[in-house]
């Protein structure tokens, strides 16, 4: 018997094309282990940008009291939620990230909609979920009307380029949760050292919605066939953290 899953969401489908067996591990068994630290901040960093964003554009608190706002919830999720370490090192950083996010608002008309909003939608015979970090009804710059724009924040060591952003499936499933409603997709992305920002847009057409469609079907066919869920035991590994505790990776060749 395969894995029974009460819904679908990128995360889900990107896990299973990722890594068959780490899909088995996290929702087949439920065994969750701790994210590396890496990824700690980034966490801390969407609770602090969400408390930002709603903070100003929706209640109408002035920006400088919701940037400190923002930077104690940043800095008090990754102490006592996230547990993270290297406390003193990290929270400096996060909190000029947030700060370096912020002055890049200013560049930009944002009407926004809502924060942290659940997306729905039934991909054949499931339901596809999502969630937007900002939903807008309008995002400006002084050279350019981007529309009904959906804005997802990332934190990267790396900063993305154009095709990446205009290739990424994530964005692809935002587009198709919301087809017809979303002018534009954007990934606002926020590199660690140093820091630095940089606004991407991009759109989708019919055709690259259907053939995420047409991929995310597959993917989810495959799982539901699944009767064995095989390790990648290639570079893959590298960024798991299944590995050593659950499985040996590429120890196991
Ligand atoms: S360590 Fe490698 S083979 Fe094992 S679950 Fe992770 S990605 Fe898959």
């Amino acid at each position: 018997m395969g894995i029974q899953l009460k819904n679908l969401s990128h995360s889900k489908l990107n896990s299973y094309d990722w890594c068959p067996r780490k899909f088995e591990l996290g929702y087949g068994q439920g065994i969750w282990p701790p994210p590396p630290p890496r990824l700690l901040l980034g966490r801390s960093f969407h609770v602090g940008m969400e408390y930002y964003m709603k903070a100003v554009y929706l209640r109408g608190t002035p920006s400088k009291t919701a940037l400190e706002d923002a930077q104690t919830a940043m800095e008090y999720d990754y102490l006592f939620t996230q547990k993270g370490p290297d406390y003193e090192a990290v929270i400096p950083q996060g909190k000029m990230m947030i700060d370096a996010v912020v002055q890049s608002l200013q560049a930009y008309e944002i009407s926004v909609e809502s924060c942290e909003g659940w997306l729905r939608k039934n991909l054949s015979d499931m339901p596809f979920i999502g969630k937007a970090d900002v939903l807008t009804a309008g995002v400006k710059s002084a050279h350019q009307n981007h529309g009904r724009t959906i804005i997802d924040w990332k934190t990267a060591d790396k900063m993305y380029d154009q095709q990446k952003v205009d290739t990424d499936d994530q964005l692809t499933a935002y587009s198709w949760l919301t087809q017809g409603q979303y002018d534009t997709v954007a990934f606002v992305v926020v590199t660690k050292d140093p820091i630095e920002v940089q606004w991407f847009f991009g759109e989708r057409t019919d055709e690259q919605i259907g053939l995420w469609k047409e991929k995310a079907l597959n993917t989810w066919r495959m799982i539901r066939e699944a009767t064995v869920f095989p390790g990648q035991y290639d570079w893959h590994c590298d960024y798991c953290e299944y590995t050593p505790t659950y499985c040996q990776g590429r120890g196991e060749w």
